[in-house]
């Protein structure tokens, strides 16, 4: 029986996941993109973006990037690639270098990026990598392994069913 399998996600998620509130269906797809999104979002409450002088923390919480707000707490999307994160309750921006990350961001991404539900990909400091590995254990979530095994099964599958397949008899 051939099903269809789960390969795992390509990415956390982050900032490119807003739209620009002026041309809705242009999706938000660099940091400047994000700054002027912050700037119209914070603007129609009547409030001027200003620049943090402290720093933020990022987690990971249900598959998105997010830094917490020092000044407000609320949660910022944020990407370890673009480094920075825009409040878009209060108008502080942190920029480049003023957002923590893990040292090694993609580490931290992949065990959760095998999780099939976006509900369980979480992780914050001072939780260790190995303790993200030891709960897919937990939760049974399948290896890079499992699915390539999986997929090349599948492969096989269809090259036996296929006429021409390179591998039928
Ligand atoms: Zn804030």
């Amino acid at each position: 029986m051939l099903t269809r399998q789960f390969t795992g996600y390509k990415t956390i998620h982050g900032p490119e996941q807003l739209h620009d509130p002026n041309q809705p269906s242009r999706p938000i797809s660099s940091p400047a993109d994000y700054r002027g999104w912050h700037a119209a979002m914070v603007t129609t409450k009547g409030v001027d973006p200003w620049d943090s002088n402290k720093k933020c923390t990022a987690r990971i919480n249900h598959g998105r990037w997010i830094a917490d707000c020092i000044w407000c707490k609320g949660p910022i999307l944020t990407r370890p690639d673009w480094g920075v994160a825009y409040c878009a309750e209060c108008g502080a921006r942190y920029h480049e270098g003023s957002v923590i990350f893990p040292a090694n961001p993609r580490l931290f991404a992949e065990p959760l990026l095998l999780r099939v539900q976006r509900e369980l990909q979480n992780w914050a400091e001072p939780q260790k990598l190995e303790a993200l590995w030891d709960e897919n254990k937990r939760l049974d979530v399948k290896t890079v392994d499992d699915i390539l095994r999986e997929n090349i099964a599948d492969a096989i599958d269809i090259a036996l069913v296929e006429p021409d397949g390179e591998l039928t008899p």
